[in-house]
């Protein structure tokens, strides 16, 4: 999925998120976007989900400006997404949270079952599939948002701050596991970070976002 961002402006009332952003994700790139807190690393992430419009300039995907509710919806439904704060549904077990997401995107009803099931070896979380997202440790926890994310076959996974809450060995392991999403099924990453390590250490695309953005 290509993204381009065409001279984008995000203010909130007074106060200016993102100013006149330009730059383009192409199909297949691996993507961070890095600055400081208040830089807009959300705000882009929540203009891609178009949760939020931009005040002025255009978001293009696959070179077109979605503008029929099915259109944005079609477009939603190719975009996995996993945060820093996980944003599982606490009263629905791992696999359940699946399934939800599965349905939410009108994932075919005879394909789920074996969605959720490869998405969760996968994730190696066989025994922790019908725990309840407070029963899981925090790397087993993004290891199911990512199963979630992945089992809708995206083609594009947005990922705001997910090694946020993670151990330097979970966060490297879920970093490891977007580079093989990237490199054996051409998904396009978009990651969000402001763990400069990681950002060295592989050599991709950096979008560098200062507060006077
Ligand atoms: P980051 O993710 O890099 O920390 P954000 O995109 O969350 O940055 O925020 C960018 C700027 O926009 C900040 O100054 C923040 O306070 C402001 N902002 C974000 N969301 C809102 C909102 N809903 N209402 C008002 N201001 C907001």
């Amino acid at each position: 999925m290509e993204i381009k961002f065409d001279s984008v402006t995000k203010n909130y009332g007074p106060i200016s998120a993102i100013k006149d952003l330009s730059f383009t994700v192409s199909q297949g790139d691996f993507v961070f976007i890095t600055g400081p807190s208040g830089s807009g690393k959300s705000t882009i992430i929540k203009l891609i989900l178009n949760q939020i419009k931009p005040t002025s300039g255009h978001i293009l995907v696959n070179g077109k400006i979605p503008k029929t509710e099915k259109e944005i919806d079609d477009n939603r439904r190719k975009i996995g997404v996993i945060f820093q704060d996980f944003q599982m549904i606490t009263d629905l077990t791992i696999e359940e949270n699946i399934a939800l997401n599965l349905d939410i995107v009108n994932f075919p009803q005879d394909q789920i079952p074996l969605a959720i099931d490869t998405a969760i070896k996968k994730m190696k979380l066989q025994n922790r599939r019908f725990l309840f997202p407070g029963q899981l440790s925090g790397g087993e926890l993004q290891r199911a948002c990512l199963a979630r994310a992945i089992a809708i076959s995206p083609q594009l996974i947005l990922a705001d701050e997910p090694t946020g809450n993670l151990d330097p060995v979970n966060a490297w392991n879920l970093v490891k596991y977007l580079k093989y999403e990237n490199e054996k099924r051409g998904t396009t990453i978009i990651m969000t970070t402001h763990h400069l390590d990681i950002l060295k250490s592989l050599d991709k695309k950096v979008i560098r976002l200062t507060k006077e953005n």
